[in-house]
């Protein structure tokens, strides 16, 4: 039996990980939104619950791992009242819903692919999943806590939590909330403020609507990952992932509908990932500091002060503990950058060093304490800090203050790539380097630097205003000249 331990916090405590069946992990993971670039805040519950997933595998379970995309039913400020996020951004783009939910998920699953995030198991999609979610519905209904009203659907939460706790998992109370929704009463067709939505009658400007038994409308945002979850991994399954700030209500609304319409809660164990911060302040477009991820990777925005490749950005989240806050900074990251580069060099001194008999130092201890340290609520930090004493064992040892046998330079090998490649899935980054684009730039600024000393004006301007066609803005400073994309 294997000693993982995971913080639940349904439970609010660290408990001994047993899944129902001993050999198979079932896990769901809400997945983002594709109605906007990916950033900061879909890498790191990407990277929590891949790491996750990796080390259940490594741990010898078969995972069946679900994340779903939501392309439909997420109204904008999470409400139930409003426009839909993808809805509008097809309406400001001129596209259909669906060419706007392709297009993201395109980029989502790019720049998966460049943090090195295995795929999951499944990746349902929300609209190829009405029938089910209308079904799931009529359950909640037929068990008497969903009332329908002007063809929208609205769970009845006042009525659920006679018999059942809603607040949970957010350990709200209901009364407080009802307190604080009271302003909204009066201004929707709901029974009660705390009430959600579970399907909703399409306005005439909302373009994405499908028929069901209460006339043409779109499902809720909460129902969809009840319904999916439940159909690829069953009524009850181990684990249920996401980021904290969906707990309330998103997730709490899970739970209810499960019960609801099942009887049962859904998911055991559930695990959140704490939020990403940027020089302290939350990731907000108002603020000007949400950058997109494929911004850190190539440096094009005006708060970063060069590029990161994407191993940086995953291993500056996992220098922190998952339920920990990050916060992103350039000092930060590249001090990340030179963390990474010190730990992949290790491997690479560790092939130049020629075993002795015996060993001079012990090792032995470095592959339990890693393996209590990740099973440990998966405390990527501590092991890292573990993996840096492996790399400074092995520099001293190639500079002949230490020995190492044979099967000890084996065992740390082991150990190194298990972490590293295996469960924390780096990479070694390329070599900082100019990209060739840079590299062009520059070379016309030179050029242009010469014709200007030459007083050829004509050439110089040129040169300014081809680039400024390609968005590239050039300044002239006293002796310099610099360059920046036009945002
Ligand atoms: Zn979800």
């Amino acid at each position: 039996m294997q000693n993982l331990k995971l913080y639940n916090t349904l439970s609010g405590q660290k408990e001994l990980f047993q899944p129902i069946n001993s050999e198979f992990v079932t896990m769901y993971v809400c997945g983002p939104t594709v109605y906007g670039e990916p950033h900061l805040g879909h890498a790191r519950p990407a990277i929590t619950f891949d790491i996750l997933f990796r080390y259940l595998r490594f741990l010898g379970y078969k995972v069946r791992y679900v994340r779903n995309i939501t392309d439909v039913g997420h109204l904008l400020n999470d409400s139930d009242e409003g426009n839909d996020k993808i809805g509008e951004k097809a309406k400001s783009l001129q596209l259909e819903p669906m060419e706007v939910a392709h297009l993201y998920t395109k980029r989502y699953h790019e720049a998966m692919s460049l943090l090195n995030i295995e795929d999951p198991s499944i990746e349902p999609i929300a609209s190829g999943h009405i029938i089910e979610q209308i079904e799931m519905i009529k359950k909640i209904i037929d068990n008497g806590f969903a009332y329908e009203v002007n063809g929208s659907v609205y769970f009845d939460v006042v009525r659920y939590n006679k018999s059942n706790n809603y607040g949970i998992l957010s350990r709200r109370n209901i009364e407080d909330l009802m307190d604080n929704s009271r302003d909204l009463a009066g201004q929707s067709d709901k029974k009660n403020a705390v009430d959600f939505a579970l399907w909703k009658k399409a306005s005439p400007e909302h373009i994405m609507r499908w028929p069901s038994p209460w006339g043409l409308g779109f499902p809720g945002w909460h129902i969809e990952c009840s319904t999916m979850s439940c159909k690829y991994l069953g009524d009850t399954f181990d684990i249920h992932g996401g980021g904290m700030d969906l707990i309330f209500p998103h997730h709490e609304a899970e739970i209810a509908q499960c019960v609801a319409a099942n009887k049962q809660h859904a998911a055991r164990y559930w695990i959140h990932n704490n939020m990403i911060t940027i020089d302290g302040q939350k990731m907000g477009k108002s603020l000007g500091n949400f950058i997109t991820l494929s911004e850190f990777f190539d440096g094009r925005h005006e708060k970063l002060t060069k590029s990161y490749h994407p191993m940086v950005i995953k291993f500056f989240i996992l220098q922190a503990h998952y339920r920990s806050t990050v916060d992103f900074s350039n000092q930060a990251l590249q001090a990340s950058e030179k963390g990474l580069i010190r730990l992949f060099s290790g491997l690479t001194t560790l092939d130049k060093i020629k075993p002795g008999k015996t060993s001079s130092v012990d090792i032995t201890q470095f592959k339990i304490k890693c393996y209590e340290a990740m099973s440990d609520d998966l405390n990527t930090p501590i092991v890292l800090s573990y993996l840096f004493d492996l790399v400074k064992i092995i520099n001293s040892t190639y500079e002949n203050k230490y020995i190492l046998s044979e099967v000890d330079l084996a065992e740390v090998r082991l150990v190194l790539k298990t972490y590293i490649v295996e469960i924390f899935g780096l990479v070694p980054p390329e070599k900082e380097s100019e990209s060739s684009i840079d590299a062009i730039i520059n070379l016309l600024l030179e050029v242009r630097g010469s014709a200007k000393k030459k007083q050829d004006w004509e050439t110089a301007d040129k040169i300014r205003e081809g680039l400024n066609k390609l968005n590239i803005e050039i300044q002239d400073k006293k002796d310099d000249t610099t360059w920046n994309y036009i945002s």
